[in-house]
């Protein structure tokens, strides 16, 4: 059983397609083990996105995860971070496969719905960024 940390952002949680991202990953055996609807602050987003900081759209990107609130999951299930990866599609929707949740719920490179780790090793950290042990059930 693998865990990964996903995050639909702000542009998805204003459409109000949570339910619907959220039923993606449900029907696709991946199970809710954490999750919360947070207004995330300037500096964590920036040390979420730390290794993105030297990059020429890190401005932007800190201040559209910073645009509105956003939902944060830990989702568990077989190969969960590979899953995740797959349901998402590719990181500009423009190149997303049909049927991934970027290419139906999102609409620019930066605006592109959903966060999801891109490996093992990055989802441990990641869901000890934003869950205690005790919240992930
Ligand atoms: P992901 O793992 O598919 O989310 O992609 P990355 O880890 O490479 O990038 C993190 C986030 O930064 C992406 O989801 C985008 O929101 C944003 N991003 C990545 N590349 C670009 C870019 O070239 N321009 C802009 N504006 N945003 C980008």
């Amino acid at each position: 059983m693998e865990q990964t940390l996903s995050i639909i952002k702000p542009d998805a949680v204003k459409k109000g397609v949570i339910g619907k991202i959220i039923d993606r990953f449900e029907s696709n055996g991946l199970r809710i083990a954490a999750m919360k609807k947070v207004q995330l602050s300037e500096t964590q987003a920036g040390d979420f996105y730390g290794v993105h900081r030297e990059r020429p759209f890190f401005k932007d990107l800190v201040e559209f995860m910073t645009s509105g609130p956003v939902v944060i999951m830990v989702l568990e299930g077989e190969g969960a971070v590979l899953k995740n990866r797959d349901l998402m599609g590719a990181t500009n929707p423009k190149e997303a496969a049909a049927g991934t949740i970027r290419a139906d719920f999102a609409e620019s490179i930066d605006a592109n719905a959903v966060h999801g780790s891109d490996s093992l090793e990055n989802a441990g950290i990641e869901i000890k960024f934003f869950f205690d042990k005790s919240e992930v059930l």
